[in-house]
């Protein structure tokens, strides 16, 4: 089956919907996603997204950042992502995203570990699903941009050393000839391929694999962020995070004798270290949390999600402990970028979690992530309409049949030099 479009994105969460409603409204947009459009990690994200609030705040958040990124962040790329922030913000509120507020109706903020300063805009505890549910809404209301949901790409089409497109699967199991002039790789994080993650299980690496496939230039792909708080259960599936802003507002780390243990507001990758020690010197698969020091209102108000959840599994935050243990969360490497989110590759762009533009260095400060998407994924598509003119259409000829089930091997190729990456930097 042949599928032609002008622009086509593969991935329907924050950075791809953002992207497709920043592409020139005379262009025709495909979108496509392996799930449904509500299975996104960005649907999933809890604590927020990050704004510079005002000129004061600048040198301190940019040093946040380089701090939680061990000082291997692309500055650059730091310096863009929060120079857009209040854009960005602006932005979502046009498109109905509804951040809390103070009693004057201004911004209200939170704070999460490693952050030198309130510069949080949230929702409850459900921030993605607020900013991603609205950005979904404002894609289905523009005649040029379609959604296709349970289609998955296998591989991309090229043409003299320039992408012209995709092999797809789709939910129909046939095989799709997706032709596009340009296309954005929107496909989210790794987490699939890990048995304890916080990410939906059906991200696993596919764009990353098929770019390595492709010798598409990759960077830091062994950079993986472990989040040190989510709930802890014996079985198997995806875990539920226990959001950093949650410790922010003041719960606490507790040992086997329910003694502190640890600064909580340090970087993610020391916290985790912290608890992984803990566990080993107690014996046990997790440590405590104890929420006993935010008032229950403020619980009630600020982690209704949370709360819920917890008492779902048997627990009542406002009058227990919770048992916590450190799983996969965020994916700091990727394809690597310039500026633009442009790769290696002619034609291809990529963005949001699969993509490395340097934002993040070596580990990622809390709620960087949705804006880092959005900013980058807003340059791609920026780029693009500029670029559209300079490029003729290709019509692949291809035995599309030949693509069926050729993901397979280079998923498992993509996770053996994660391990082994990391096995080399530890
Ligand atoms: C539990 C949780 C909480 C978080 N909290 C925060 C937070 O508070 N603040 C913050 O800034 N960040 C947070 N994050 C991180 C943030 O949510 C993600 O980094 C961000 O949403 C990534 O957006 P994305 O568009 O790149 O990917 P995603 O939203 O994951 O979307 C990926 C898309 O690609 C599609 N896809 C994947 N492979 C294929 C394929 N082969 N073919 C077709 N489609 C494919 C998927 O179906 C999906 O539509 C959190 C993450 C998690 C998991």
């Amino acid at each position: 089956m042949k599928i032609k479009t002008d622009i086509l994105i593969v991935g329907t969460g924050a950075a791809g919907l953002y992207c497709a409603l920043n592409l020139p409204e005379d262009k025709d947009v495909l979108l496509i996603t392996k799930a449904t459009v509500e299975e996104s990690d960005s649907f999933l994200a809890q604590g927020g997204i990050c704004m510079l609030r005002d000129e004061a705040d600048y040198e301190p958040y940019f040093e946040d950042t380089l701090r939680a990124g061990h000082y291997e962040n692309r500055r650059e790329s730091v310096e863009i992502m929060i120079r857009s922030s209040q854009d960005i913000i602006n932005d979502l509120i046009n498109y109905g995203v509804d951040f809390e507020r103070d009693e004057d109706g201004s911004l209200k903020f939170t704070k999460e570990g490693a952050h030198s300063a309130p510069r949080i805009c949230f929702h409850e505890d459900i921030t993605g699903k607020e900013i991603t549910s609205k950005l979904l809404a404002a894609v289905r209301q523009r005649s040029n941009l379609h959604i296709i949901e349970n289609m998955k790409m296998v591989d991309i089409l090229t043409y003299e050393e320039r992408c012209i497109g995709i092999a797809a699967e789709g939910g129909d199991g046939k095989m799709y000839e997706i032709s596009a002039r340009f296309t954005i790789l929107a496909t989210g994080g790794i987490g699939g391929l890990y048995h304890n993650s916080t990410n939906y299980p059906h991200l696993t690496a596919d764009a990353l694999a098929i770019a390595m496939k492709h010798k598409i230039v990759l960077e830091n792909i062994d950079y993986v962020q472990i989040h040190p708080t989510t709930l802890y259960s014996p079985r198997k599936g995806r875990r539920f995070l226990i959001s950093e802003s949650v410790r922010g507002e003041g719960a606490i780390l507790l040992n086997a004798r329910l003694e502190r243990f640890t600064d909580e507001l340090q970087p993610r990758d020391v916290v985790s270290k912290a608890l992984w020690k803990q566990m080993y010197e107690d014996d046990k698969p997790y440590v405590w949390l104890s929420m006993e020091n935010i008032p229950k209102d403020d619980i009630l108000a600020h982690f209704p999600n949370i709360y819920r959840h917890c008492l779902e599994e048997g627990y009542d935050v406002t009058k227990e402990c919770i048992p916590v243990v450190p799983a996969q969360h965020y994916f700091m490497g990727g394809i690597h970028v310039d500026k633009h989110s442009k790769t290696s590759m002619d034609n291809l762009y990529a963005a949001g979690e699969t993509s490395c533009n340097g934002v993040h260095g070596k580990n990622r400060l809390a709620s960087n992530s949705l804006l880092e998407s959005l900013v980058f994924a807003k340059r791609a598509a920026k780029r693009i309409a500029l670029e559209y003119n300079d490029y003729e259409d290709i019509a692949p000829d291809v035995d599309i049949e030949a693509y069926r089930g050729c993901d397979k091997d280079y998923i498992k190729i993509v996770r053996s030099e994660i391990e082994r990456l990391e096995l080399m930097h530890k």
